[in-house]
């Protein structure tokens, strides 16, 4: 078993040699907060992305959508980032380094100090050590710091313009169209993968907390009164760890509940909340995060945006970084849309027919213009215009136009009472978003993956990542570089490539050091070839967990290795 003091050392450095992870900017001494993926880090990455795809896009049948990175002021400011999307920073007086104020606060064992003003914060950082150079840090200012970025749209423009610090706002704008899109029925959702950006202030955690980073988010509405999931019997007895609200009072420890109960007893808002909590569970631990080391904490009040019903984390344990959030999964009612409804000046609601048209009564208010006219001149039809909305009494009404208050007696306008057919209702969506965060769900597989064991004195280093995750699906070996194996493996390679699945030929070095090299990338099968494969046709398969060898047809093996990476064959199953 791997140590756990340096795991992360271990697996940045496994990540390194091998071109999974590289720090950006290398040859110009690097940047914090941004990192590239290399060959196998990028092929890995997109393999989760298409999982996650194959759950949300393919099952769920949310098509997905892709927007600018770049956006317009009023999109942020209506999402409130402009304003409030900040995290409290402080300087260290000794090494001018700039510090997340609740972080230093959290790391001297401050409780909750992500919840505390600016001033309390300050307060409390006088006795602690500066986190970069480990001074106390005595007298400090605690400040907002903004973590948009944010830049200009065109030459000489004062159009101002962010850097998306998260997907969802490109769907939210997109409301209109996506809800025509979907036939104007309710429920519908939408999703998008893709980068975002966020000034983080001092991202000293490797993939955990990036400046550009992935998302992958999804966006459902739903009827706000209708939030009975209607495919929540999938996950009605799927058990999840949940660290709700009451147990981070008490114990600390989560509860495996089913989803039927966490709902039926009150720990999770909704069917909606709860499905997507159970998808996330299954998403994770299909592309590698250690069920074992996965829990789901529910928002305490003081941490929860003031409009969720519900907000819960998908959090994986990390040796090195405790419990990390990768996932966030709120209902954020109608927030959202009900913010950029009013930025934009544009209904954002659905129309939804009844299934049987009912009759209503409805008073409506006539203006009469031939009074108003010559009473308000050039401010009559603004009047009329108020008065049509306005709700009066039996005397007169008192309507406001530009702050002031105006007096209408009942003799400028009728209210005539209708009985009206109302065959729908408009009504503003309410919006579930599971979020998730790529890169650090490729760290947390990264990290549960990573093992070593000893093999003939050796230490052998392997990542156990699910093969439908694992950058190279097979590599292909001959025994030995010479009499017609060399070409036959070559051969063989050939067929599996054709047969769609990313092959790494290797004939070089010894074979137990070829699998080791495979082995320590997650390749989870090798193909040798030897001096059999001549006489009968017949080459190994190597299992990578399990190391055991099974000989398989030359001609069938492309079908097999198929079998094996979609799950459908299991490898005990080949033979002895
Ligand atoms: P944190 O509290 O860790 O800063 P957050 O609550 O602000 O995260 P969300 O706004 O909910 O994060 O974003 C959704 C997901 O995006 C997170 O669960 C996380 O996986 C990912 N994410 C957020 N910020 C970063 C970052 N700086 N680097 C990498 N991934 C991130």
């Amino acid at each position: 078993m791997a140590e756990p003091a340096d795991i992360y050392e271990k697996v940045m450095e496994l990540a390194k040699r091998r071109g999974f992870i590289w720090p950006s900017a290398e040859i110009y001494g690097g940047v914090a907060g941004f990192i590239d993926y290399g060959p196998l880090g990028a092929q890995m990455k997109r393999r989760i992305e298409d999982a996650w795809r194959a759950f949300y896009v393919i099952r769920e049948g949310f098509y997905e959508i892709e927007c600018p990175t770049v956006g317009v002021e009023p999109i942020y400011v209506a999402s409130g980032h402009v304003k409030g999307f900040s995290d409290k920073m402080c300087q260290c007086p000794h090494c001018e380094e700039y510090l997340r104020a609740d972080h230093v606060a959290a790391a001297g064992g401050i409780g909750n100090a992500a919840a505390l003003s600016a001033e309390a914060l300050g307060e409390t950082l006088k006795s602690l050590p500066c986190s970069a150079c480990g001074e106390e840090l005595g007298e400090v200012r605690v400040f907002d710091f903004n973590l948009m970025f944010n830049t200009w749209i065109g030459p000489g423009s004062q159009r101002k313009g962010y850097l998306r610090p998260e997907t969802a706002q490109g769907i939210f704008t997109d409301f209109p169209r996506l809800l025509r899109f979907y036939r104007d029925k309710l429920p519908f959702g939408a999703v998008q993968i893709g980068k975002s950006f966020r000034n983080e202030i001092s991202p000293r955690q490797g993939m955990i907390r990036l400046r550009e980073f992935t998302q992958a988010e999804a966006e459902i509405f739903v009827h706000p009164e209708g939030k009975r999931h209607p495919r929540f019997d999938r996950y009605r007895e799927y058990a999840v760890p949940l660290l709700g609200c009451e147990e981070q009072c008490g114990k600390g420890e989560p509860v495996l509940v089913t989803m039927g109960d966490a709902v039926k007893k009150g720990l999770v808002a909704n069917e909606y909340v709860a499905y997507y909590i159970a998808l996330t569970h299954d998403i994770l631990v299909t592309v590698g995060v250690d069920p074992a080391r996965l829990r789901f904490r529910q928002h305490l009040t003081t941490e929860r945006a003031h409009y969720a019903a519900d907000c819960w984390d998908a959090e994986a344990l990390s040796k090195r970084f405790g419990w990390v959030e990768l996932v966030g999964i709120a209902d954020r009612t109608d927030y959202d849309l009900r913010a950029h409804a009013c930025e934009s000046g544009v209904a954002l609601t659905a129309y939804l027919p009844l299934e049987t048209s009912r009759m209503e009564r409805r008073r409506r208010i006539i203006p009469d213009m031939k009074a108003l006219g010559p009473k308000f001149r050039g401010r009559a039809k603004e009047v009329a215009d108020a008065l049509v909305k306005a709700d009066p009494g039996p005397d007169g009404v008192e309507i406001e136009i530009g702050g002031e208050r105006i007096a209408i007696p009942s003799s400028l306008y009728q209210v005539k009472e209708e009985q009206v057919e109302v065959r729908g209702v408009e009504v503003m969506p309410h919006v579930i978003e599971p979020s998730y965060g790529i890169d650090r769900m490729c760290y947390a597989v990264l990290e549960h993956s990573y093992d070593e064991d000893m093999v003939e004195g050796e230490v052998r280093r392997v990542l156990h990542l699910p093969p439908a995750i694992a950058p190279v699906q097979v590599g292909v070996f001959p025994l030995v570089s010479r009499d017609g194996l060399d070409r036959v493996a070559a051969e063989v390679a050939s067929l599996l490539t054709a047969a769609g699945i990313f092959t790494e030929f290797d004939e070089s070095g010894a074979i137990g050091r070829r699998y080791r090299r495979q082995d320590e990338i997650g390749t989870p099968y090798a193909v040798t070839i030897d001096y059999q494969t001549m006489e009968d046709g017949t080459v190994t398969i190597r299992e990578r967990d399990g190391m055991a060898q099974v000989r398989v047809k030359k001609d069938t093996l492309a079908a097999t290795v198929r079998g094996l990476l979609g799950g459908h064959t299991a490898f005990a199953s080949l033979g002895p």
